[in-house]
């Protein structure tokens, strides 16, 4: 058989631009640091998918059926790990991405665990909590079959959190008769959470930038400190922006703005984020928080600030407004908050990029160690759990330093080249079936 006979892909992994950046990505570090062709032959598609329907009644009577998705891409170091996405874009190409993204960031951090990644597609705004617990329930059980604490791990993701992993916790449990808490990760603490798990990503996304602050000081490219001095914003105020931007005040940082999709705030002097948590918790909204004014997201992109943390939700920094964006560094605290050419663009501007494989890698961390935790029945402080997760991104990051100084490249190439490096070594030594 000829070469391009057997090697013809129908394309369906390959629409969503998330998948294409990540393939590009891929590619990108494959080329520097010289990979085996075969090797990125077979990163460059998911292992399997699993697509479902997911019928459910709403609360007028009527039955609706809403796409599901679930994407293993690769499980070479270990089972299958990555969150559970509702949002009205989710597709089968996207959830792939975004799968392939979570290989890479596992084995970067050293975890033994492959990426996988599911979603359905659907405005989880629009669901009551009935219809929430429904939808969660049933797609629990459709993809039933391919998850399992030894198997796939899901977690939480962008429109879901811990009462949705309690949900499918309870599911999976029920259909099997006995508790099975190793199934998801990201849960309550009541139904064997870990303590921090919570925090954990936007945790890591600020001992990510103390790195990037330390190391950018210490090669005479900047000179910043984290206090009063350094001005931050912050896009996204979920899961994740809300952790980050309070972490970063306790530390002294001005954060001046936040954003999400409906607006944001600004305030010079630097907002006060716990009363802008407490705002966002009753208010569902950023807008009309009377600690600053009124500002825009387009504005927010556009403010120039020491650090940018995009932790809301992919391709929001594009080549229509990379122009515009004015930082020294940017945390991508969402993954792929920055499309593959603006982030050349960037990187040639001499922005620091904290490439999201690393910089929001704190979530899969402590879910990896909520999932020890669990199969051991032994529970850890919070310091502990802390401690832990600095130590990780502490080598992670050094990690990556140490790439991007051998190959010369910038860093979201050399997250990359650490990601497949460690995965080429072990599917090497696996070889290939049969
Ligand atoms: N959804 C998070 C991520 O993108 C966490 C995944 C997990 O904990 O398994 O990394």
């Amino acid at each position: 058989m000829s070469m391009t006979s057997h090697s013809l892909s129908s394309g369906i992994w390959n629409t969503a631009d998330l998948y294409q950046n990540a393939v590009a990505q891929l590619m990108e570090a494959a080329n520097t640091m010289k990979l085996d062709p075969n090797i990125a032959e077979r990163l460059k598609v998911p292992k399997r998918a699993l697509v479902v329907s997911v019928p459910i009644r709403l609360d007028d009577g009527t039955i609706k059926v809403f796409e599901g998705f679930r994407v293993q891409h690769n499980m070479t170091l270990g089972p299958g790990k990555g969150g559970i996405r509702f949002h009205p874009e989710v597709s089968l190409s996207e959830t792939a991405g975004l799968a392939m993204l979570m290989t890479f960031k596992c084995s970067l951090v050293g975890l033994p665990l492959g990426g996988a990644k599911g979603g359905i597609r659907v405005d989880p705004t629009q669901l009551s909590r009935a219809e929430a617990q429904a939808l969660t329930r049933r797609y629990t059980t459709e993809i039933n079959m391919i998850i399992g604490p030894d198997k796939d791990i899901p977690a939480p993701d962008v429109g879901t959190d811990g009462r949705h992993m309690a949900w499918m916790m309870d599911t999976f449990s029920q259909e099997r008769g006995f508790a099975v808490p190793g199934v998801v990760t990201g849960k309550p603490i009541e139904v064997g959470g870990s303590l921090g798990r919570a925090e954990s990503t936007g945790l890591g996304v600020v001992f990510t930038i103390e790195h990037a602050v330390k190391y950018l000081n210490k090669t005479g490219k900047q000179k910043l400190t984290i206090d009063n001095s350094m001005i931050v914003s912050v896009q996204g105020f979920g899961k994740v922006g809300s952790i980050a931007a309070l972490e970063m005040w306790k530390r002294g940082a001005r954060v001046v703005a936040v954003a999400d999709y409906l607006g944001g705030v600004y305030n010079k002097a630097g907002l006060n984020i716990p009363e802008l948590m407490k705002w966002f918790e009753a208010k569902r909204t950023l807008v009309g928080f009377p600690g600053g004014d009124a500002m825009s997201n387009e504005e927010m992109l556009a403010l120039p600030v020491d650090v940018m943390i995009p932790a809301a939700i992919d391709g929001v920094i594009t080549d229509a407004n990379v122009g515009k964006v004015n930082a020294k560094i940017i945390a991508e605290g969402a993954n792929g908050p920055i499309t593959n050419t603006a982030l050349n663009q960037l990187e040639e501007r001499g922005t620091f990029i904290i490439p999201d494989v690393l910089c929001n890698a704190g979530g899969v961390i402590v879910s990896y160690f909520e999932w020890v935790q669990g199969l051991q029945n032994f529970f850890w402080s919070e310091k502990e759990v802390n401690e832990k997760l600095a130590e990780v991104l502490d080598n992670a990051f050094a990690k990556v330093v140490a790439q991007k100084e051998k190959y010369n490249c910038g860093m979201k190439t050399a997250a990359l080249i650490q990601g497949v490096d460690r995965l080429n070594k072990a599917m090497l030594l696996r070889g290939l079936f049969p």
